[in-house]
């Protein structure tokens, strides 16, 4: 059966591009009745911290990425991985390696000084152990091969040639004793049973080098499948700019995991021209043959519309429970959440959810549309609601309260009714009644239909507001 394995490193926040992964990854195992593990590789203990691990799983569970079993925690596997180098050692295909920073520092000085990258030139590879400086540590490099070439059989790349002589001897094991991350990769993916490697192209050339250790344990490689990176719409690398932000920022902007997954199954990956699909089709359809090689572009007005689009089709009841779940996260979302218990007006926010989710691309825009609500009186005006109320708007506003406090079932319709007559009456269109009385209502110039709103507020808080403009 596919395993497949999402492993971050828990130096910061999981970025857009990690996400992705961990997506493909999910996707593909799904798709094949597979498993997802989850790897935390953290091995550069300078750069790791519990934050960002926290930050990590919170986001892949927030975006509904769950992994099969517990993470396994690189660090922890250090003597695992030092077991595999003296296998490598016990069968001649590691040797100790006893070369001095300063050596080392030459050979990278001279190769600059050449213009060609960086190489081991090799020099304790063939020397017996008795030569060995006594009382120096040592690091362990790989024997690797010298001739021929390594093949690395991209299932996204295609079939990626790299001649052995452009591959000098990685160390496996620094003369500390600590393991060096491409050998941990490689001993933790076998004993993970990890059968697929999907992860950034930006990983190719380790693939090479991983390729190589495999060969010297005698293990099988995994199957590989390096995914093209994500850039920015105008072609340039992710930057925050673009919205290379963490998964938890993506949360406060107001996004909905479902739609932020079918977004980021899009990029990269497609099913013919299918823009928008549930996760179950992207479950059944995915195929890692369908990525293609060219960067995917991330752009963020397009994932609000797609949002909104998610907005509009969730169900009321369903949009209502997840917008309390997300208040927490939210700009401005605890207080609104405290507000809305002290008013009671929790029913009146789920009255005004149809027309306030037509307006809405995100939660934050669907939370500033619902202010109204949330804000209690007097409220406080936008000064294009104020210009709205003229003296005559205003003494209109006065007949209309009290034309309003007549009415005996509070609804939609007969509220209309009260307004028209009154406009008809005064001789005045519609529209300047209307405003008016939006104005004083929301505060706004712009709102879900009025006489939606005085149903949602309810008649006492409605009558109020507009007496608190009236003349
Ligand atoms: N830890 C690596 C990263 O975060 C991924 C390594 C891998 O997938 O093999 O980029």
């Amino acid at each position: 059966t596919v395993v497949t394995r999402f492993a971050p490193s828990p130096t910061g926040f999981l970025h857009i591009g990690g996400a992705r992964t961990a997506l493909f990854n999910w996707l593909f195992a799904k798709s094949l009745g597979g498993k997802m593990l989850l790897r935390i590789e953290d091995t550069d203990r300078a750069r790791s911290t519990e934050e960002a691990i926290a930050a990590i799983l919170d986001g892949l569970t927030w975006l509904g990425l769950d992994w099969d079993g517990e993470p396994i925690f690189q660090f922890a596997r250090a003597a695992r991985h030092r077991e595999a180098v003296e296998q490598m050692l016990a069968a001649g295909r590691a040797y100790r390696c006893y070369a001095t920073a300063q050596e080392l520092e030459e050979m990278r000085s001279l190769a600059q000084a050449e213009g060609r990258p960086p190489r081991y030139d090799g020099r304790w590879r063939d020397r017996p152990e008795s030569d060995a400086p006594a009382g120096r540590p040592s690091a362990i490099r790989l024997r690797a091969p010298t001739e021929g070439e390594t093949v690395v059989d991209d299932l996204v790349q295609g079939r990626v040639v790299i001649p052995n002589k452009d591959l000098d001897d990685l160390v496996l094991l620094r003369s500390d004793g600590t393991p060096t991350y491409m050998l941990a990769v490689v001993v933790d993916d076998h004993d993970m049973g990890v059968t697929h490697v999907i992860r950034g192209v930006d990983h190719l050339t380790n693939a090479a080098r991983q390729t190589q250790i495999y060969e010297a344990l005698g293990w099988a490689v995994p199957k590989m499948a390096h995914i093209p990176l994500i850039h920015g719409p105008d072609g340039a690398k992710l930057s925050k700019r673009h919205g290379a932000l963490g998964a938890e920022a993506y949360r406060e902007l107001g996004f909905l995991p479902s739609a932020l997954r079918n977004y980021l199954a899009r990029l990269g990956w497609s099913h013919g021209d299918d823009e928008i699909f549930s996760t179950e089709q992207a479950i059944e359809w995915f195929d890692i043959r369908d990525v293609g090689r060219s960067a995917a572009r991330f752009d963020m007005a397009k994932l609000s519309n797609l949002n909104g689009h998610y907005m509009r089709s969730t169900p009321d009841d369903e949009l209502l429970a997840t917008l309390k779940a997300s208040l927490p996260y939210l700009p401005g979302g605890p207080e609104a959440a405290r507000r809305l218990d002290e008013t009671g007006r929790w029913p009146a926010l789920a009255t005004a959810l149809p027309g306030l989710k037509e307006r809405a691309k995100t939660l934050v825009e669907l939370i500033d549309g619902a202010r109204f609500l949330i804000d209690s009186r007097p409220l406080a005006l936008e000064p294009a609601a104020e210009a709205l109320l003229t003296d005559d708007a205003r003494a209109l506003l006065a007949k209309l309260a009290d034309r309003l406090e007549e009415i005996t079932d509070w609804s939609a319709s007969a509220a209309e009714d009260a307004v028209r007559a009154l406009a008809e009456e005064a001789g005045v269109k519609l529209g300047a009644l209307a405003q008016p009385l939006r104005a004083a209502l929301t505060g706004r110039k712009t709102s879900p239909g009025i006489f939606d709103v005085l149903v949602a507020l309810g008649r006492e808080e409605s009558l109020g507001r507009i007496r608190d403009q009236a003349l």
